[in-house]
C-alpha cells in the first residue's frame, strides 16, 4: 500500500515551493496536477508519469469523485503518489474531500503546505493584511458555490472583517460590488485585485470597491484575487505600487 501526499504547489513562481514539497516530487511515481501548477514544478517530478486532473472554473475538469477514486486506485498500485495543487492545498482545494476519501479506503495521506494566494498576493504588493489598529482580522472566501449548495454567507464574512481576500471572485466582480455595496460596505472601500501574483504575466490593479467590474475588466484571465480593506489604502497611494504600469494606466483612465 502506498502513501498519498496532498502537496502544495504555491501561488505560481516554481521557486516558491517548500523544500519538503520538491523532495516528494522527486521520489513521486505518479503525479495528478491542477492545470495552474507551472511546467517547472512539475518537471521536478523526474521519475512520475504526470495526470491533469483539473480544474479551471468554466473548463472542462475532472468530476471529484473520479480524482478521488483514481488517487485511491493509485495508491495501491504505487508507493508515493502525489496530488498536486495550486497554493495551499488546505484553502479552495477540495482537500477534505481526497483525505476523507483516503482515510476510508484505509490509505496513508500526508499534507504538505504552500503559499496561498492571498499571501503572495500580500507579498507582491507589500502591504501587511494585518496591522495595529487597523486590521485584526482577514477573512479568506469566495462566493463561488457549487450548483445546488446554498448561499454561504461569504458577503457578511467580508462586511465583518478588516480586510478580506476573495478568491474565485474575477468573474464575478459585478455581482460582488454589487452585493457589498447594497448591504452598506462603503463604495470607496480601497480595493486590489492581483492577477497571477508571482509570475511575469502578473497584474495589478488598484481602485475601490465601486471600480471592482472596470478592473476585472482589465484583468488578462489569470487567476485572480481580490483583496479589499483600509490595509490597502495605503497600496494605491504608494508610489513604488503606482509605478506598476497597469497602475498608472488605470489611474489615467479613471482622471479622463
Ligand atoms: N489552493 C489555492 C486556491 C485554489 S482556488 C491557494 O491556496 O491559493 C483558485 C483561486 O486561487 C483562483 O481563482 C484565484 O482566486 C486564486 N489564485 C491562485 N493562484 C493565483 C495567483 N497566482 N494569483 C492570484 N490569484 C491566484
Amino acid at each position: 500500500m502506498g502513501k498519498v501526499y496532498l502537496v502544495g504547489a504555491g501561488p505560481g513562481a516554481p521557486d516558491l515551493l517548500t523544500l519538503r514539497a520538491a523532495e516528494i516530487l522527486k521520489r513521486a511515481e505518479l503525479v495528478f496536477h491542477d492545470a495552474l501548477v507551472h511546467p517547472q514544478t512539475l518537471a521536478l517530478a523526474t521519475r512520475a508519469q504526470k495526470i491533469l486532473v483539473g480544474k479551471r472554473s468554466g473548463r472542462h475538469s475532472t468530476a471529484q469523485s473520479f480524482i478521488n477514486k483514481r488517487l485511491v486506485d493509485a495508491a495501491r498500485k504505487h508507493a508515493v503518489v502525489v496530488r498536486l495543487k495550486g497554493g495551499d492545498p488546505m484553502l479552495f482545494g477540495r482537500a477534505q474531500e481526497e483525505i476523507d476519501a483516503l482515510r476510508r479506503a484505509g490509505i496513508d495521506s500526508e499534507i504538505v503546505p504552500g503559499v496561498t494566494a492571498a499571501t503572495a498576493a500580500a507579498a507582491e504588493l507589500g502591504v501587511s493584511l494585518t496591522r495595529r489598529g487597523i486590521a485584526r482580522h482577514v477573512v479568506f472566501v469566495t462566493p463561488r458555490t457549487a450548483q445546488g449548495e446554498r448561499e454561504n454567507g461569504w458577503a457578511a464574512s467580508v462586511l465583518a472583517a478588516d480586510t478580506a481576500v476573495i478568491y474565485m471572485g474575477a468573474g464575478l466582480a459585478q455581482a460582488i460590488s454589487t452585493e457589498l455595496i447594497g448591504r452598506g460596505k462603503p463604495e470607496t472601500t480601497p480595493l486590489v485585485l492581483v492577477e497571477s501574483a508571482t509570475l511575469p504575466e502578473r497584474r495589478i490593479l488598484c481602485g475601490t470597491l465601486a471600480d471592482l467590474p472596470a478592473l476585472a475588466l482589465g484583468a488578462g484571465g489569470g487567476p485572480a484575487v481580490v483583496l479589499l480593506g483600509e490595509v490597502l489604502r495605503a497600496a494605491t497611494a504608494d508610489p513604488a505600487v503606482a509605478a506598476v504600469p497597469e497602475i498608472q494606466a488605470y489611474l489615467n483612465l479613471r482622471r479622463a
